[in-house]
């Protein structure tokens, strides 16, 4: 027997870590390495933060799980902030960012359905997109890999190029259409950040052919961008649906599906449920980290530092022009396009103490807590020069 007890589903990296503390984690073998994967945005306020820790703990010692089929207070807090603090009227909870998608297409072809319209089910998505490991979110997501060996992309799901435009307009207008899914910032393809003109034309096209309208705002929302909600950047711009995940637990495992009344209006009793979706001990943790974010002040800290880090990957991206072709993203949502292979750019990056992800296009991407420090920032910086002069050496050998 050669396989591993653990499904081998993932290449992990080697450092084991054992505890964590705002921006800084630390190894079993006592390396302190700065992290801005953050749990890939998830963990947004960093880790172990006293007011999480506190709710968490606070909550496990009185009620862990109920279910669903019983009240659960802080799901209905939780809910009517996120609907006061966006376009939504309704919030559906779940665990993940694919369940919170999954949600989110159920939802889409109901309100067809429900208005007599069961041919609409196509689900237009794009490429390069990433929507989660769920059936369904793979057979929606861009990358054709996530679907390799899983049968066929199941029949409404329609794959386009966010550069397409007129391709896309004629797919809102078709017959068949339920609805567009795009993540307004690209996360996993690459940091790539769609303008606000992009997504009003979609938004009015949408409206006009009355298919809806769905964001991914699984990993740019939650303050990632700067502002609560990437699409929030932008007028006239938000969505029927909002998949919603990450960093809205600062690491606990929860997902929400944001919808407008009219959207989910197809969503009546025993429609969709969960089990463990927004149980008490989630509610108590997302509702602390909520608060933490939506707090007055709160993504000042976060543009500004965001500014920071961004204005010195340019200004790295000038002095080696040989190892980096561009920077993009938004916010706390960086992408660094590299020239040499981002995997390996990494693991330089972990022999340096700095922690990124990886991303499409070969790309590396630095996903820091929101409440990164400008000092941090600043060691990031320096961490990420020192990982480029490593990588300069090692490429300039490997072409040799
Ligand atoms: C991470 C991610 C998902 C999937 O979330 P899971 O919690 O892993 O299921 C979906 N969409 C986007 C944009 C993501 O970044």
């Amino acid at each position: 027997m050669t396989i591993s007890p653990l499904l081998p589903v993932y290449n992990r990296a080697e450092p084991v870590f054992t505890h964590g503390e705002g921006a800084w984690i630390f190894a079993d073998d006592g390396r302190r390495f700065l992290d801005c994967v953050a749990g890939i945005a998830t963990n947004g306020l960093g880790h172990a933060h006293p007011r999480l820790v506190a709710a968490l703990t606070e909550q496990a010692g009185k009620l862990w799980h109920i279910s669903n089929i019983f009240r659960i207070p802080g799901q209905e807090r939780l809910a009517e902030k996120i609907t006061a603090a966006t376009f939504a009227d309704t919030v559906f909870f779940a665990n993940s960012g694919a369940e919170a998608i999954e949600c989110a297409l159920k939802m889409a072809r109901k309100y067809h359905a429900a208005k007599g319209h069961p041919e609409r089910i196509d689900i237009i998505g794009f490429a390069g997109s990433f929507h989660g490991r769920s059936y369904a979110a793979v057979n929606a997501s861009g990358n054709a890999t996530y679907l390799d060996g899983f049968g066929p992309r199941l029949p409404g799901y329609v794959q386009l190029n966010v550069d397409a435009m007129p391709a896309l307009l004629a797919a809102i207008a078709a017959p068949t259409t339920a609805a567009v899914i795009v993540e307004p910032v690209q996360g996993e393809g690459g940091a790539r950040a769609l303008s606000g003109e992009w997504l009003q034309t979609v938004r009015r096209a949408c409206t006009e052919a009355g298919a809806l309208l769905i964001y991914d705002e699984v990993q740019s929302g939650m303050g990632r961008t700067g502002k609560l909600f990437a699409h929030q950047w932008f007028d006239d711009a938000a969505p029927d649906i909002m998949a919603i995940a990450k960093a809205l637990g600062g690491g606990f495992p929860v997902g929400a599906c944001a919808a407008s009344e009219q959207a989910a209006s197809g969503m009546g009793v025993s429609a969709h449920g969960s089990t463990f979706g927004g149980n008490p001990l989630a509610m108590a943790v997302a509702n602390e980290a909520f608060d933490l974010i939506a707090a007055p002040g709160f993504l000042d800290n976060t543009l500004a530092v965001a500014a920071l880090l961004r204005a010195g990957l340019e200004d790295l991206a000038r002095r080696y022009p040989q190892l980096i072709v561009d920077v993009r993203g938004k916010g706390m949502l960086i992408g660094v396009k590299l020239t040499g292979n981002n995997r390996e750019f990494m693991a330089m990056a972990r022999e340096k103490l700095l922690l990124v992800a990886g991303g499409g296009d070969n790309c590396v991407r630095l996903l820091p807590p929101l409440n990164l420090s400008e000092a941090e920032a600043d060691e990031a910086l320096a961490r990420f020069a020192a990982t480029l002069d490593l990588a300069g050496e090692r490429w300039a050998k490997q072409a040799a």
